[in-house]
C-alpha cells in the first residue's frame, strides 16, 4: 500500500469578508517529493501557504498532516510539528551575523537546541550544507539577495523539519542565481525533507517538480506533472492571458 501523504488538504476554502481568495482546493504531497504550486497574481497561492502553516484558519475544508486532522491547530502548535517555512520564523535579523541569525533559529521547533553549544553545532552543519559558512561573521543586511534567500532557507533547516515550504525563495535572482538554488533546494530535498514551493520561475518547477498544481482565481485548475499542466490548454490560457 502506498504510503500516506504527508500534507493532504480536502475543499479547502478561505474567505476573507466578501473576497473567496482560496476555493474548495484539494491537493496531497507525497513524502519525499517537491511539489509546485504556480499560478497569477492573486491566484490564492499564498494564502494557501498560510492555511496548511496555521497563520489563517481555513473557512471551509481540512487539513492532513501525516494522516492526522492538524485543520485547528494553532500557529504555535506547529511547533511540535516538522513544519518549517522560509517566514514562519522571524525575519533574518538584519543586524545580526548570519551564524547568530542561523543560531537563534536552532531553538526553534519540535527538535529546539536545548544548550548554547547545541544551537552552535547544528547552525554550523546548516552552514557548511547551504554554502554560507564563509559568510558566517557576515551582518546579515551586508549580503545581497541571494545570500539572504539562502539564509532563510538556512533559518528554516536549523528546525530540522521534515516538510519545508518555499514561497517565491528565487524571486529576484538572475539565471545563475537561480540554478545555484535549484541544487541547494534538490539537495534538501536529497537530505530527506519533502518540499512544497510556490514559484514563478518556470526553469525552476520543471527541473524540480514531480508534480505542479496550478491556481486560478482560487481555483485549482490544473494539476500534473510539469509537462501536462504547461501544455493543459486552460493552464495556457491563463498564462497567456488570451
Ligand atoms: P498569490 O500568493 O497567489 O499571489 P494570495 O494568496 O496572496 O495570492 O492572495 C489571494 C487573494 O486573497 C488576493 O486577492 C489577495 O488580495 C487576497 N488576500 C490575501 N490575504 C488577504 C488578507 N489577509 N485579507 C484580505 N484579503 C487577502
Ligand atoms: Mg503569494
Amino acid at each position: 500500500m502506498a504510503e500516506k501523504p504527508i500534507i493532504e488538504v480536502q475543499g479547502l476554502t478561505k474567505r476573507f469578508k466578501g473576497l473567496t481568495a482560496v476555493h474548495d482546493v484539494s491537493f496531497s504531497v507525497e513524502k519525499g517529493s517537491i511539489t509546485g504550486m504556480i499560478g497569477p497574481n492573486g491566484a490564492g497561492k499564498s494564502t494557501t501557504f498560510n492555511m496548511i502553516c496555521g497563520y489563517y484558519p481555513p473557512t471551509e475544508g481540512k487539513i492532513f498532516y501525516n494522516g492526522e486532522d492538524i485543520t485547528n491547530k494553532k500557529a504555535y502548535e506547529y511547533t511540535n510539528m516538522k513544519i518549517a517555512r522560509t517566514f514562519q520564523i522571524m525575519k533574518p535579523l538584519k543586524n545580526l551575523s548570519v551564524l547568530d541569525n542561523v543560531t537563534a533559529a536552532a531553538y526553534f521547533g519540535h527538535a529546539g537546541a536545548k544548550s548554547e553549544k547545541e544551537a552552535k553545532e547544528r547552525a554550523m552543519e546548516v552552514l557548511h550544507f547551504t554554502g554560507l559558512y564563509e559568510k558566517r561573521h557576515v551582518i546579515s543586511k551586508d549580503m545581497g539577495t541571494p545570500d539572504q534567500k539562502r539564509l532563510e532557507m538556512a533559518r528554516a533547516l536549523a528546525t530540522k523539519p521534515e516538510v519545508l515550504f518555499l514561497d517565491e525563495n528565487m524571486a529576484g535572482l538572475n539565471p545563475a542565481e537561480t540554478e545555484e538554488a535549484i541544487q541547494l533546494i534538490r539537495k534538501i530535498n536529497e537530505s530527506g525533507v519533502t518540499i512544497l514551493l510556490i514559484e514563478h520561475i518556470m526553469k525552476a518547477v520543471v527541473s524540480l517538480c514531480e508534480k505542479v498544481i496550478v491556481l486560478h482565481h482560487g481555483e485549482k485548475i490544473a494539476e500534473g506533472t510539469p509537462e501536462q499542466v504547461m501544455n493543459d490548454p486552460y493552464v495556457m490560457e491563463v498564462y497567456l492571458g488570451t
